[in-house]
């Protein structure tokens, strides 16, 4: 059950964290991956070495998802390489914090044009190949501050908020394509974005999380190797929430 042989997948924001944790569960699968990255070229390399090094396929494709010509160019190019591409997840993500007041109109642009904007153009130009195929599956990484709110996060929850309208949106623009368009949402991972909370602020978070501990981010990467199936072919539109029973 779930396999993806025979599938190539694009992972953005995969050469740390939970978009690594994805593209290494999608090669477990079977799939061809396309490990992403903007800075972690090295990284996103040993993400690339280690899924061969287990017999799976990856390749890097370094570009910056705010950027729309190079994410568009890049995705045409991969997916012309590999003959095909079933698969895209919008995982890339930043986060910048404070309250709303002491947020810079830049932090919450670049904020949006990463978040958002990255994951419009994934999904324009994924799809451009898959409506051609008539099938794919696209995935949003969203977060569970994308429903529940967060203060000190308005950015960031915003733009994880705006991914579920898109998500919806697209699925509905797609299910006569034969192309499934889900979002993801996290609760709390440990990974570098989490990294710089305080002691203090860590104790408070895992207070609000009736499972009592962070998430692994492998637990993400199943729920997205699920939703990335063709057993999952009739989920679309939906909003799995991965995240401890912290938001229900
Ligand atoms: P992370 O450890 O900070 O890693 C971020 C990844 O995104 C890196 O691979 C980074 O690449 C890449 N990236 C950042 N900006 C990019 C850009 N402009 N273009 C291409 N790639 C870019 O983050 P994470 O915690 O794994 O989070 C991954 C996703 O899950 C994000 O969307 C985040 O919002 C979401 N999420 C995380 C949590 C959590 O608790 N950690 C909870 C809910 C949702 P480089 O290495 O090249 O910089």
């Amino acid at each position: 059950m779930f396999r993806l042989d025979n599938k190539v997948a694009l992972v953005t924001g995969a050469s740390r964290g939970i978009g690594r944790a994805i593209a290494e569960a999608l090669a477990e699968q079977g799939a061809m991956v396309f490990v992403n990255y903007v800075k972690g070229e090295a990284a996103a390399k040993e993400v690339a070495d280690g899924i061969m090094a287990r017999g799976g396929k990856a390749e890097i494709l370094g570009f910056d998802v705010a950027d729309p010509e190079a994410c568009e160019s890049a995705i045409a190019g991969a997916a012309k390489r590999a003959g095909r591409l079933d698969i895209a997840v919008s995982n890339a993500g930043i986060s910048i914090d404070g309250l709303v007041l002491r947020l810079k109109p830049d932090d919450i642009e670049r904020t949006l044009s990463v978040n958002v904007g990255g994951a419009f153009s994934l999904a324009r130009a994924a799809s451009r190949v898959m409506m051609r195929a008539r099938t794919g599956r696209i995935i949003l990484i969203s977060s569970v501050v994308g429903e529940s709110g967060n203060a000190g996060q308005s950015a960031y929850s915003a733009s994880k908020a705006a991914l579920l309208g898109l998500a919806k949106s697209l699925a509905r623009e797609y299910v006569s394509r034969g192309i499934t368009v889900n979002a993801v949402a996290p609760g709390y991972v440990d990974t570098d974005m989490t990294q710089s909370l305080t002691p203090e602020q860590r104790e408070a978070l895992l207070k609000a999380v009736p499972a009592g501990r962070v998430a692994t981010a492998r637990e993400i990467a199943t729920a997205v190797a699920y939703l990335a199936s063709d057993e999952a072919g009739y989920v679309t539109g939906q909003t799995l929430r991965v995240n401890g029973g912290m938001y229900m």
